[in-house]
């Protein structure tokens, strides 16, 4: 694995004394690598070179951009399980979600592979007669991604597959908290076979490499996945010079159990939901709003599971949960549990760090019951593994609580009542909505983000991931004799 930058074809170390130190979340004495941070004067070497492969890569035709990303599904596939292993020592999930995020990704490619041989417009009628009407999709240019470090591997290939099938030139900043995963990717692009200046990676940090790319005027979008705290201000500066710009950010997603519900089903589609990826996902379920009626049942269910699970190193393939990334989402987690506790919410399980752990930043998987609206831990995104039990008398109740929050990214609701379910998906404000299923996930081909103060411009992955990066373009040809509009243009 490399462990510098990557710019027009070329690894390098960039001239700097600061480094990114690469630590084993699960062991802070294992430090897996040092990446010379990036700085300005690097995303700018990255956009000349982009801009320089630009025509080049724009004018190769969409099956054969295509096809590059086919070539990369099968290199990720053949590296998958050191692409695994590397992102759960950076990272921190278990190997088990670490591969399941790698076959995300794999799919990802495979399915904007396909998009290379469509990249489609439509055809209309004019008002004009003899005239031929259409539109085009086209490459906006030269683009920024910038990523969080939840799913070092799966963000980012959600970004620069739609970005580079669409044809345009990439300048990828990942998170520093996880720098080889990314490079492990810019090694598959670049065997895959980009040319040189098409892909580039520039780590750095985000206030020095990623406001470069926010204010470089020559990046002609930004995708930017992350906290509401960087990505709202970070919306405003690119919105202001013109760009194009997609923020996905935070999340406080609510599973809503009604009485009719399947009580095992619910419980460990909120076990999972709550604890898998130890709660650092933007669609973990960090609320469970449930009726009085089953309440208890299910915080039976809920507190015996949360109790087996074996928290430890991601690595041992017997874990259930490693630990949060780093010091500073510990502390912020720790935060929260003791907020929960001086607000009145009653801790059932969990709220600290299993004694046994102290070499990594582990958190015992937690659970509150009695938490109500006006609680910090009701409404603001802890991501960690803690989770809020509170209850709703009806659907409407329910409703006012899981939308009664600033985000809007997904929620679930669990009842075998059809009316109940249209209703709720009726009126539930959230990108994306499950029924007796859990809050998490996403696939390839489905449109991923959300509403309210989680998501700003256009849904990624899908065919809106592909839109993000184009341009239409509207063309009239007028092949008739008569010359000039009609009335109504
Ligand atoms: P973060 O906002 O701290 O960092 C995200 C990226 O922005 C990093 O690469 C960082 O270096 C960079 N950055 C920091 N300051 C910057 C600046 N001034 N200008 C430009 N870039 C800058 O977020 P994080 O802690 O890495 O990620 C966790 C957050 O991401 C959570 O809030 C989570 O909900 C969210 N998230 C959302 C989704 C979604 O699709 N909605 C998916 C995953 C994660």
């Amino acid at each position: 694995m490399h462990t510098g930058s990557y710019v027009n074809g070329t690894w390098y170390h960039p001239n700097s004394r600061e480094t990114a130190r690469n630590i084993n979340p699960a062991d802070t004495s294992d430090v897996i690598a040092e990446f010379p941070l990036a700085t300005a004067a690097d995303v700018q070497r990255a956009i000349d070179a982009a801009k320089a492969a630009w025509t080049g890569w724009r004018k190769t035709p969409g099956p054969e951009r295509g096809r590059v990303l086919w070539r990369a599904a099968d290199i990720a596939r053949r590296r998958a399980d050191e692409i695994a292993a590397t992102l759960t020592r950076e990272e921190g999930k278990v190997l088990r979600e670490a591969k399941g995020e790698v076959m995300k990704g794999i799919s990802l490619l495979e399915y904007y592979a396909g998009e290379g041989f469509r990249m489609h417009g439509r055809t209309l009628p004019s008002e004009t007669r003899d005239c031929f009407t259409y539109t085009l999709r086209q490459p906006l240019g030269t683009v920024g991604l910038i990523a969080p470090w939840n799913f070092p591997w799966a963000i980012p290939v959600w970004k620069s597959a739609p970005a580079l099938v669409a044809g345009n030139c990439v300048v990828f900043k990942p998170s520093e908290l996880v720098p080889a995963t990314a490079a492990i990717l810019t090694e598959v692009y670049e065997e895959a076979g980009l040319p040189p200046g098409v892909f580039n990676m520039v780590v750095g940090s985000g206030p020095d490499v990623g406001e470069a790319m926010v204010h470089a005027p020559q990046l002609r979008a930004i995708s930017f996945t992350g906290s509401n705290r960087v990505g709202g201000e970070l919306y405003v500066k690119a919105a202001k010079r013109g760009a194009k710009v997609t923020c996905e950010m935070g999340g406080k997603n609510a599973v809503i159990v009604m009485p009719d519900a399947d009580l095992d089903k619910a419980a460990a589609a909120i076990h999972g939901g709550a604890f898998g990826s130890t709660g650092q996902r933007c669609t973990a379920t960090s609320r469970v709003i449930a009726h009085p009626d089953i309440k208890q049942a299910l915080i039976d269910r809920l507190v015996a599971s949360a109790e087996k699970i074996k928290v430890g190193p991601g690595l041992d393939t017997t874990m259930d949960m490693g630990p949060s990334i780093a010091d500073r989402q510990w502390q912020t987690v720790m935060g929260y549990i003791e907020a929960g506790r001086k607000e009145g919410a009653r801790l059932l399980t969990g709220g600290h760090r299993p004694d046994h752990l102290s070499q990594g930043w582990f958190i015992a998987p937690t659970i509150f019951d009695n938490v109500t609206p006006g609680m910090k831990i009701f409404q603001e995104e802890i991501f960690g593994p803690v989770l809020s039990v509170a209850t709703a008398t009806s659907l409407e109740d329910a409703l006012t609580k899981a939308n009664g929050v600033e985000y809007g990214l997904t929620t679930s609701i669990f009842t075998q009542d059809i009316n109940t379910v249209m209703r709720f998906i009726e009126d539930v404000e959230v990108g994306m909505v499950h029924v007796n299923e859990p809050t998490v996930g996403g696939e390839a081909q489905l449109p991923f983000g959300g509403t309210k103060s989680t998501g700003v411009g256009e849904r990624e992955m899908a065919e809106e991931g592909l839109n993000f990066f184009t341009e239409i373009k509207t063309v009239f040809v007028n092949y008739g004799g008569a010359a000039g509009p009609s009335l109504t243009r």
